[in-house]
């Protein structure tokens, strides 16, 4: 079973919650961007439909107490760990720097 730094997390940034029902996953504190993150509790890229709109449903009430209701862009890009599904909520700043 293939292995990430996603099927590991460690406890070292802020974690804000973790779902085991309907499906595992877990939303904290990307340790290199700063910014919450949904990190699905299985290796695999894609998440189902319903999997991606529930975590990013999550994520955005957790983005919507930290930078506002609309100071934040969910951002579903995989950028340095392409095969383990996690999704951005990056403040509206974050875009234009
Ligand atoms: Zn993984
Ligand atoms: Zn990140």
């Amino acid at each position: 079973m293939a292995k990430c730094d996603l099927c590991e997390l460690k406890q070292y940034t802020q974690w804000y919650c973790r779902f085991d029902y309907p499906f595992p996953f877990t939303i904290l504190d990307c340790d290199s961007c700063d910014t919450p993150m949904a990190v699905l509790g299985e290796h695999r890229a894609a998440p189902t439909e319903d999997e991606r709109l529930f975590m990013t449903e999550a994520l955005s009430l957790i983005a919507r107490k930290k930078y506002g209701d609309d100071g934040f862009v969910i951002d579903g890009v995989m950028r340095q760990i392409p095969d383990h599904c996690h999704i951005h909520a990056r403040p509206i700043r974050w875009r234009m720097s």
